[in-house]
């Protein structure tokens, strides 16, 4: 068998990937080599769907806040150095009934980390966006600095930097599996072998195939989106309508605008049980959630055609509390990075530095509950994901 070495093999080149591709090729003198499953940009990844959800005001309180901060000035970076558009900062919008436990999080973590906000009450809300059928006792916080991510713009962004860079990059190859050996990390693919001195395991839903130890810990939540046309598409433009996040009653809607010109995101998700595998998770939303998601989505936005125009599924995988494992072996030649749990895009360039680091065996801030370890004895105790965590 022909093998070939490297100083730093990445599998996956998603979202974590591909920034760890960014920033590893940064590094001067490191071989970098980047193994993906499919082409560049594919439509299979958990991060497909022409935009995320970006803000600051995270409603998981302030854990993320530091590490949103570092993502933001990456974001930028990227933007400069591949000079595409990925980080259009609208602002984000809360909707939600006062008192509503998630948006008080929300405003008690722009408060305690000043971050740039405003709130609105029900009459402001009314006024200044009539896009969203406002219900009495609504209250809104409009993140300033939140917006919308361009996903797929980001990742072929940071893959054509990570190649300008020197790193090579391997598309339509399977890694099959990883095994350490005294010498390095042997990675067998479809296309012959790799001896890596460092190994990041990036591969997103597909985490527990390549390592099994994260079995027990991620499950797979299905995530779908839609897209409905307004009325008057020029009431939803960025300038005029920021991304979104409304919760009424048990119902919670996400979205963003149109970057299309024809029509804006807006998705909630069906009761969708959780899966083990990529393979058992549906490809489409069946007609009746359609029709409901469609109904839903016509009493809290005003002028819309109720059928979507778009609709597509997807699949990311979560940890029981949500947080992402981030986490290098024993050895310290193996570097796991998954279970971004529905969130996770936002703030995948600080996991991309964090992965650079890691590699380099430099010091992190990368917060000690990331371990693995610290995952599974948390994991004993409350037992894993079982779904409706968006
Ligand atoms: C519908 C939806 C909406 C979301 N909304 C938001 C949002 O608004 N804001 C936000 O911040 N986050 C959001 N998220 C979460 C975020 O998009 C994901 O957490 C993130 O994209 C996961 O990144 P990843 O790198 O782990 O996985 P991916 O981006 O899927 O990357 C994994 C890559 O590894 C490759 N791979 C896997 N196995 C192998 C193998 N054996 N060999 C070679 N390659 C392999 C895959 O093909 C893939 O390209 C959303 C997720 C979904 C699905």
């Amino acid at each position: 068998m022909n093998i070939q070495n490297t100083d730093v093999l990445v599998i996956g080149a998603g979202s974590v990937g591909s920034m760890a591709l960014w920033q590893l090729s940064k590094r001067e003198g490191l071989d970098v080599v980047g193994i993906e499953q499919y082409g560049r940009v594919h439509t299979h990844g958990s991060y497909v769907g022409e935009s995320r959800v970006f803000r600051t005001a995270v409603h998981e309180g302030g854990t993320y806040v530091p590490m949103i901060q570092r993502a933001r000035t990456l974001w930028r970076e990227l933007e400069a150095e591949s000079g595409r558009n990925i980080y259009a900062e609208v602002g984000c919008l809360s909707i939600a009934p006062e008192g509503f436990a998630d948006f008080t999080t929300a405003l008690g973590t722009v408060r305690d980390f000043d971050l740039k906000h405003r709130t609105l009450d029900t009459e402001e809300l009314r006024r200044e966006y009539p896009q969203h059928r406002i219900q009495d006792g609504d209250v809104g916080l409009l993140d300033a600095h939140g917006g919308g991510l361009r996903p797929e713009v980001a990742v072929m962004s940071a893959l054509k930097i990570a190649e300008a860079n020197g790193a090579r990059l391997f598309f339509n190859t399977s890694v099959i599996d990883v095994e350490e050996r005294p010498n390095g990390v042997m990675v067998r693919t479809t296309q012959g072998a790799w001896l890596a001195q460092r190994v990041v395991v990036a591969s997103g839903s597909w985490s527990s195939r390549l390592s099994p130890e994260l079995d027990d810990l991620l499950r797979l939540q299905v995530l779908g989106l839609t897209w409905f046309m307004p009325e008057r598409p020029e009431l939803f433009v960025p300038e005029r309508f920021p991304a979104f996040l409304r919760d009424v009653g048990s119902v919670h809607f996400f979205g963003a605008p149109s970057f299309d010109g024809y029509a804006f995101k807006a998705c909630t998700n069906p009761e969708w049980p959780v899966y083990r595998d990529v393979a058992d998770v549906p490809k489409h939303h069946t007609r009746e959630e359609l029709i409901k998601i469609g109904q839903r989505a016509a009493e809290l936005f005003d002028g819309i055609n109720p059928e979507p125009v778009r609709e597509s599924v997807h699949h990311c995988a979560y940890t029981p509390d949500r947080l992402p494992v981030v986490d290098r072996n024993d050895s310290g030649r193996v570097i796991t990075i998954a279970g971004l749990s529905g969130h996770g895009f936002k703030f995948v360039p600080q996991l991309g530095e964090w992965a650079a680091q890691l590699v380099a065996g430099e010091d992190t801030t990368i917060d000690p509950r990331f371990a693995l370890a610290a995952h599974m004895e948390r994991l004993a105790v409350t037992g894993p994901y079982t779904g409706g965590g968006h």
